[in-house]
C-alpha cells in the first residue's frame, strides 16, 4: 500500500463545547478533502470520516461515495493528535 494521507489543513465546521461535538473539514496534502466528526469528553475520539465528493478518491479513483478513508481513520487521528490539529482549529 503506497498511499498514505497526510493532513495539510484543518478547519472547524461546527463545534459545540457543551455537547463535545465537533465537525471539521480536513484537507489532505494530495488535495483530497474529508469531513470528520469528533467527540471530546475530554479525550478526542473520531466518530466518522468521509471523503467530500469534490475530488476523486486517491485510492479507488471513484468520484462518488466510497469507504476508502475508513482504513486510514486511526492514522489520520494520530496525525490530528500529534500535530494538535483540533486544538489549532478550535481556537482559531
Ligand atoms: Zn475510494
Amino acid at each position: 500500500m503506497s498511499y498514505r494521507p497526510r493532513i495539510a489543513d484543518l478547519e472547524l465546521a461546527y463545534g459545540n463545547k457543551e455537547d463535545g461535538l465537533y465537525e471539521f473539514k480536513m484537507n489532505l496534502v494530495d488535495g483530497t478533502k474529508c469531513r470528520v466528526f469528533y467527540t471530546r469528553s475530554p479525550e478526542w475520539k473520531m466518530t466518522n470520516i468521509s471523503r467530500l465528493q469534490k475530488t476523486p478518491c486517491p485510492v479507488c479513483r471513484k468520484d462518488f461515495i466510497c469507504k476508502c478513508m475508513d482504513q486510514w481513520a486511526s492514522d489520520l487521528h494520530q496525525q490530528m493528535i500529534d500535530d494538535q490539529w483540533m486544538e489549532k482549529a478550535v481556537t482559531e
